[in-house]
């Protein structure tokens, strides 16, 4: 490999993504400060356009005398088309054009060359077992940087994409390295339970260092592999650690789904349920949006989200839904409602993970998994220490109203001061009966028209 002038183009696509959501813009432009920051300490340093990326390169290309460029593969529909455009527009200048699959751990095409068909999987049972035989490359090439006398438009700020948030993190590679192994040492022994139970220990939060490749999935997972040798580990700990391979690979799952399929991205993954149509509104739905639908558990979660960026795994999967089959309102409506606040940038695991959730997507089940709100918060918050940290209308009340709000609303008449205007609300709808309606239907419009 000869020099390389590290490049980093703004297009309008990137920067619409941007705009979507003030965290995810701050935490974007601290990334970018980092990047800048480890080039500079190697002796070079990034140089930063905005606008049109082809045209961009191929005038860098010109002024450098490069003869190749390299990029990450984009993973969802839009991306990988304009990855292809642009890929045709430098080669047809005479620039050599390299994709590389840097986001997953394990490539795409990888996998996919164990199967006749040659194209992505479908099932995650069965991706699982194939992925689980490669090793993550490790790169071992050093790279040495050219730094021509070109000058680079100033790092972006997150002014610029109308978000007032000045930064989330200072985001030196070192620092989530070092955070990233203080995980591995002790917390991913816990993670079969805290991934289900918000106040069982924390998760890797490894969500937004991922999309934004401050830190590689290569890496992590050869990290995971490696802890995974200690022979002292208990065989709850050794059971954790392989779940959190498990999550790992879920990413990269979706990745290639949506390589593979670039419906996942709008229409349904499965056939059977393109004409099942889902309401695009509902009476409730801005009290879903609110966290105000009366169900702590949800609510807590949607708060969560909207309070940091980031909302914890299980409360994902109740929220999703509450809003898919209580609602019976359109995954798409919660996934780009949800794309305001995320800090992360992942479209083909938030389009893969509503899907699936929606028992539209990868996920096979002969019937969508509908969450009981009630039954999850006794099961994943039975203290409801995590319902009190973000409803502080309802900390002081007891764990047994808490839990199930159908038992408080029995109470109303004595407890009054628990609602109106600035209290928390009764719930919006009666869960039993919501589910119940929506599973006829489902029956109706779909299982009977599949078995027909
Ligand atoms: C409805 C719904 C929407 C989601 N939307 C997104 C999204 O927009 N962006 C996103 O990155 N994740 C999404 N997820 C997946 C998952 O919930 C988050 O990746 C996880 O909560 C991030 O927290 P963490 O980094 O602490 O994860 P950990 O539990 O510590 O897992 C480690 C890493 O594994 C990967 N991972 C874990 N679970 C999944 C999963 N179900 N699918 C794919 N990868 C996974 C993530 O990269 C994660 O950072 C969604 C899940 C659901 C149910």
């Amino acid at each position: 490999m000869g020099e390389v002038i590290p490049v980093l183009v703004l297009d309008p696509n990137l920067t619409s993504r941007l705009r979507r959501s003030p965290r995810r813009a701050a935490y974007y432009c601290d990334a970018v400060r980092g990047l800048d920051a480890a080039l500079r300490r190697r002796g070079a340093r990034l140089i930063l356009r905005r606008g049109n990326t082809s045209a961009i390169l191929r005038g860098l290309a010109r002024a450098t005398g490069a003869a190749s460029v390299v990029w990450s593969s984009s993973f969802d529909a839009l991306g990988v088309r304009a990855d292809r455009n642009l890929q045709a527009s430098l080669e047809e200048a005479g620039i050599r054009a390299t994709i590389v699959a840097d986001a997953p751990a394990v490539p795409p095409e990888e996998t996919a060359a164990l199967r006749e068909s040659g194209e992505g999987y479908r099932s995650f049972a069965a991706y699982f077992q194939a992925w689980r035989t490669f090793s993550p490359q490790r790169v071992t090439a050093r790279v040495t940087f050219a730094t021509p006398e070109i000058a680079s438009e100033p790092l972006p700020v997150p002014a610029e994409f109308g978000s007032s948030i000045q930064s989330i993190e200072e985001l030196d590679e070192g620092r989530v390295r070092a955070r990233f192994e203080r995980f591995l040492e002790a917390a991913v022994l816990q993670y079969g339970s805290a991934r289900n139970v918000p106040s069982a220990g924390p998760t890797s939060r490894l969500a937004a260092p991922l999309s934004f490749g401050v830190v590689a999935a290569r890496t992590v997972v050869g990290a995971v592999r490696e802890r995974a040798t200690d022979p002292f580990l208990l065989a709850e700990e050794r059971a954790a650690l392989e779940l959190f391979e498990r999550a790992l690979a879920q990413r990269d799952f979706f990745l290639q789904l949506a390589y593979y399929y670039d419906s996942v991205g709008e229409p349904p993954l499965q056939e059977k349920m393109r004409r099942f149509s889902f309401a695009k509104t509902h009476p409730a739905l801005d009290a879903w949006r609110a966290g105000r639908t009366g169900y702590p558990l949800v609510d807590a979660g949607i708060r969560e989200l909207r309070a940091t960026g980031w909302m914890h795994p299980r409360l994902r999967a109740v929220v999703a839904s509450f809003l898919c089959f209580d609602l019976g309102v359109d995954w798409r409506i919660g996934r780009d409602e949800w794309e305001r606040y995320l800090i992360e940038d992942e479209p083909a695991l938030a389009a893969g993970n509503w899907q699936w959730i929606a028992g539209v997507g990868a996920d096979l089940a002969a019937y969508p998994r509908i969450y009981n709100p009630v039954k999850q918060a006794r099961r994943f918050d039975p203290t409801a220490a995590y319902i009190r940290r973000w409803i502080p209308e309802l900390a002081g009340r007891p764990d047994y109203a808490i839990l199930d709000p159908r038992a408080s609303d029995l109470r109303r008449q004595t407890e009054l001061a628990l609602y109106g205007e600035n209290g928390y609300p009764p719930p919006i709808l009666d869960h039993d009966l919501a589910a119940r309606a929506f599973l006829e239907r489902y029956k109706r419009e779909v299982a009977t028209a599949g078995a027909s």
